[in-house]
């Protein structure tokens, strides 16, 4: 059905794969499109896509932050340790 070479469509394995440098903005500009009209008609990339997309702000506000007690429970016990 469709030629080989010509305008050959990104699978979702290779999606997959490049989402981390799309993220990033690391793709050549034909690359990062072609990802972009691959997730516009694939749910399972998107979906993988917007996952990532959360994980690593997530993660990026994690290294920003200085090292905190996670929860409000935790910060009680540092407390109670420190009065002994
Ligand atoms: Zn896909």
């Amino acid at each position: 059905m469709m030629e080989q070479d010509e305008n050959r469509e990104l699978t979702c394995r290779e999606v997959v794969g490049l989402v981390t440098d799309y993220l990033e903005d690391a793709l050549l500009p034909e690359m990062h499109m072609a990802v972009t009209e691959h997730m516009i008609g694939c749910p399972n990339c998107s979906a993988y896509y917007a996952q990532m997309r959360r994980t690593i702000a997530m993660l990026r506000q994690l290294a920003q932050e200085p090292t905190f007690p996670q929860t409000k429970e935790a910060l009680l016990q540092k407390f109670r340790e420190l009065r002994g």
